[in-house]
């Protein structure tokens, strides 16, 4: 068969390193970086990564390959540094679930209490919803925020929270598009490299991780998402970030909200003193933040850690936070105190339980399918979103429910959507005859 390249070159190398992956054997840091780097400039094609990428997949990497592919990724482009800061500076990342608003809460609870954070958050894909499109459910908020802003605002009000510059991490970008077309995107270390290779590039020197499990969850099982969570910490470590990793329930959706601007007022809620929380988001977001504080040394440990926190809830100084956030990137701070100015939507509508009994199962899933079908999530990358439609689950799992009372309240646009919304929530709701224990949110 003709070859074609000559051995000499970058693409003729690029063969023998595939073999070798292939083959099982690890690849050093140089050899890494011919691929990757190669790639980002173009002079190495699709077709080979792919084939690398693949070999990875069923081959999995060492310890030294997930760092050293992490460490080529975060400095394949802009990285954000944070060392002008003088308070601690944290990242913090959940690997994703239904109805997950804990950054909108979690970051000015945590610069509240001195933890200087410059986090960048994406938005949402499928049945995942983005930080961003919920962000922007506030009149005027700007997520897109330069370097250099990003850096000016941490060091007037000790956070900001806006969109991933598109120079973060180009190597990332251009690896999971192609592992998304290969069959390739669901191995731990290419995984724990893509979601690191961020967090590096952020610039933090403390990580915080929420790795979520269950249905709701890109890891559906625990040992799964144990593997991933020890591996996220031994790239952190590995690059000399202090880096906690949490595992937490996504087994029903996290709150009572799913959709932009009903997570946006569920955020605000827990956050406002004079108004309930719901309990399980609400324990996340003090277990979360009392990790945090003791991670950055501000607290001896995670237990003194979330009694602060629960201080700043209670006297609202995390909710002056947030108002000062808001309107440092241009929105509206009047939301904080007016929820109706935040988008409503015309129609709503509730669905009750058809019969009576324990709450056994709020699949995360369907409930994210209905949030879609209703316009709150986009299927491909280039759809818009409406922000103020989405479902409240009126329900946890272990709760007791009555045939007639309302489970679910659907904010709809439109009579169509709210129709193909209360069929597929038919299939979102279980119900057991005897009592169900409730699910604690944390897991480790
Ligand atoms: N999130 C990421 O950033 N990368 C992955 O590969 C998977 C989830």
């Amino acid at each position: 068969m003709a070859k074609l390249y000559p051995s000499g070159t970058l693409q003729g190398v690029i063969p023998l390193l595939i073999a070798k992956k292939r083959d099982g054997g690890e690849l050093s840091r140089a050899e890494i970086e011919q691929i990757v780097l190669g790639y980002v400039r173009g002079e190495v094609p699709d077709y080979q990564v792919a084939a690398w990428l693949m070999a990875c997949y069923l081959q999995g990497l060492s310890d030294a390959e997930t760092l050293a592919l992490t460490e080529i990724m975060a400095a394949s482009g802009e990285q954000l540094d944070l060392s002008a800061i003088d308070a601690p500076t944290l990242d913090k990342h959940s690997t994703g679930g239904v109805g997950d608003k804990t950054s909108l809460v979690l970051v000015p609870l945590l610069a509240a209490g001195g933890v200087a954070i410059a986090k960048m958050s994406g938005r949402g894909l499928g049945f995942t919803g983005g930080t961003v499109d919920k962000l922007e459910s506030i009149p005027g908020y700007r997520t897109e925020l330069t370097a250099q802003q990003m850096l000016a605002q941490v060091q007037r009000i000790g956070c900001c929270l806006a969109g991933q510059s598109a120079s973060l991490a180009p190597a990332d970008k251009l690896l999971y598009a192609l592992r998304d077309a290969t069959a390739t995107v669901e191995s731990i270390p290419l995984i724990a490299a893509s979601i690191m290779s961020k967090k590096l590039a952020g610039g933090a020197r403390h990580i915080l991780l929420d790795v979520k499990v269950g249905a709701g969850a890109f890891m559906t099982t625990r040992e799964r998402a144990e593997q991933l969570a020890q591996t996220l910490v031994r790239i952190g470590e590995g690059a000399g970030r202090r880096t906690h990793a949490v595992l937490t329930d996504m087994s029903q959706p996290l709150g009572y909200t799913v959709g932009n601007a009903l997570e946006v007022r569920e955020a605000i809620e827990t956050l406002r003193p004079d108004l309930p929380s719901h309990p399980r988001f609400e324990a996340l977001v003090l277990a979360l933040a009392g990790q945090a504080f003791a991670l950055c040394g501000l607290e001896p440990d995670a237990e003194r850690g979330r009694a602060r926190a629960e201080r700043l809830l209670r006297h609202g100084d995390a909710l002056e936070k947030f108002r000062q956030m808001v309107e440092a990137q241009g929105g509206e701070p009047r939301v904080v105190d007016e929820l109706s100015l935040l988008p409503r939507a015309p129609i709503v509508a509730e669905w009750v339980a058809p019969e009576s009994g324990y709450v056994a199962e709020v699949a995360p899933r369907t409930v994210a399918l209905a949030a879609l079908q209703l316009g709150a999530g986009r299927q491909k990358k280039e759809d818009a979103i409406d922000p103020a439609v989405g479902v409240e689950v009126l329900k946890s799992v272990g709760d007791p429910v009555q045939a007639g009372e309302p489970v679910f309240r659907i904010h709809a646009r439109t009579e169509a959507s709210l129709q193909q919304a209360m069929a597929t929530l038919q299939g979102a709701l279980r119900v057991s005859e005897t009592p169900v224990p409730a699910q604690a949110v944390l897991l480790d």
